[in-house]
């Protein structure tokens, strides 16, 4: 038995802006808000719409693919469990928002081609990371 499934977590992971978010990522899926009234993506989560300062955000699964915005190699080991060199990146997402996020699995550039994986953590929900899309 695992205590790390989603109906064994006695409070929701998050605030309450982000909870749905993090409950998502429980089930590896990754959401982005999204505005109903003018249909724009958005992240992180706000409890207004960016583009057109509306109020009713709903939250919607994006595809997971996009390509790298900007990045850069870490060579510190700043943070537990993030063994350097690893790379930081934001990737374009292609319904539009921008995800800080890690770059996985070698060399990567600006520019590049990436889909979603999961990275997992003990105790909490995964993270979405990503890794360059396979060459055609
Ligand atoms: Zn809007």
């Amino acid at each position: 038995m695992s205590d790390k499934t989603p109906e064994a977590r006695a409070e929701p992971f998050g605030d309450p802006l982000s909870a749905p978010f993090w409950a998502a990522a429980e089930r590896r899926e990754l959401v982005a808000q999204r505005c109903e009234a003018c249909g724009r993506y958005q992240f992180y989560p706000r409890p207004f719409c960016l583009s057109c300062n509306g109020d009713r955000m709903a939250w919607a699964t994006v595809k997971g693919t996009g390509t790298i915005y900007s990045q850069s190699v870490v060579h510190l080991a700043a943070i537990p469990g993030f063994e350097p060199p690893y790379t930081v990146a934001v990737v374009a997402l292609d319904e539009g928002p921008h995800l800080t996020t890690n770059i996985i699995g070698g060399a990567s550039a600006i520019g590049d081609r990436v889909r979603l994986a999961w990275r997992p953590r003990e105790g909490m929900p995964p993270l979405p990371v990503f890794e360059k899309e396979e060459k055609r």
